[in-house]
């Protein structure tokens, strides 16, 4: 029976107690904790992959980000490796003992990318794709939605409704920058909505400050902003030539930037 048109499950009302996504092997996405989560825009080759990974086992990285499915504003541009890329990449993860987070963009890749992911990623261009977030609701893997491209931050929860009221409720928040009438930076990053998120729902909310501001050399601040507004972790673009990768290198920290923000992250999280 609909009670209500706004959300109910996934509101602090319903549940007071935050929401801990584990991921296995001692690795969560939880509050009072802090996640990091990096890696390229693109899965582009083995090679990249094996760097990839090499960097953040280094800077004790457990969970990379990287995309198969590549929802690109122009069809010319790069448009992913698709599952194989993502099997091959799953290989050298599982090997290395980390997590993977990668877009899903439809219903008939859920199922093909299942044994091979860890948290499904939806897009900021599906997040109102309603038969996705559907599909999602009855699965068993955690699922991370990215706040939509013009959505509101009750938008986001309604979506995150649609996937924990079909039953997953394995999910995280990501805020990532709207469209807004400023032009100087990719997106606006809201860092309001993280403290508004947490007082309103019980899941984990993270921050993208990449796709937040567009702009490399402004990531590690907003970053760290990300963290003292209260985020549970955040999730950036790392590439070992940004200028070379084949999607988003603009925004993208080379590996010593990366090394560098991972730690300030961390001694940041530690004065909240
Ligand atoms: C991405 O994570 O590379 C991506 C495409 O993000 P968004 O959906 O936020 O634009
Ligand atoms: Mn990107």
């Amino acid at each position: 029976h609909i009670v209500s048109d706004e959300y109910k499950l996934v509101s602090k009302k319903w549940k007071v107690k935050p929401t801990s996504i584990d991921l296995g092997d001692g690795i969560y996405i939880k509050d009072g904790d802090m996640a990091v989560i990096a890696g390229p825009c693109s899965i582009e080759s083995e090679e990249q992959i094996r760097k990839v990974i090499a960097h953040l086992k280094e800077n004790n990285i457990k969970m990379m980000r990287g995309g198969v499915f590549k929802p690109r504003s122009s069809p010319y541009a790069f448009r992913g490796l698709g599952i194989d890329g993502l099997k091959l990449w799953y290989d050298l993860a599982q090997e290395a003992g980390i997590k993977i987070v990668t877009e899903v963009m439809q219903v008939s890749q859920i199922e093909e990318m299942y044994p091979y992911v860890d948290i499904y990623q939806v897009g900021a261009r599906n997040t109102q794709n309603f038969n996705l977030l559907d599909e999602l609701g009855k699965v068993d893997k955690a699922v991370m939605i990215k706040r939509g491209i013009s959505g509101t931050i009750e938008e986001l929860l309604q979506s995150a409704e649609y996937v924990f009221s079909g039953g997953n409720e394995k999910l995280i928040l990501c805020e990532r920058g709207i469209r807004t009438y400023e032009r100087a930076s990719r997106n606006t990053l809201d860092l309001n909505a993280v403290p508004i998120l947490k007082a309103k729902s019980h899941l984990p909310v993270i921050v993208d400050p990449s796709h937040g501001i567009g702009i490399r050399a402004y990531v590690p601040q907003m970053a760290l902003s990300g963290v003292m507004s209260g985020a549970d972790g955040i999730i950036y673009e790392t590439h070992e030539i940004p200028e070379k990768a084949y999607s988003d290198g603009q925004q993208t920290l080379d590996f010593a930037q990366s090394s560098l923000l991972a730690e300030q992250i961390r001694k940041t999280f530690a004065l909240r």
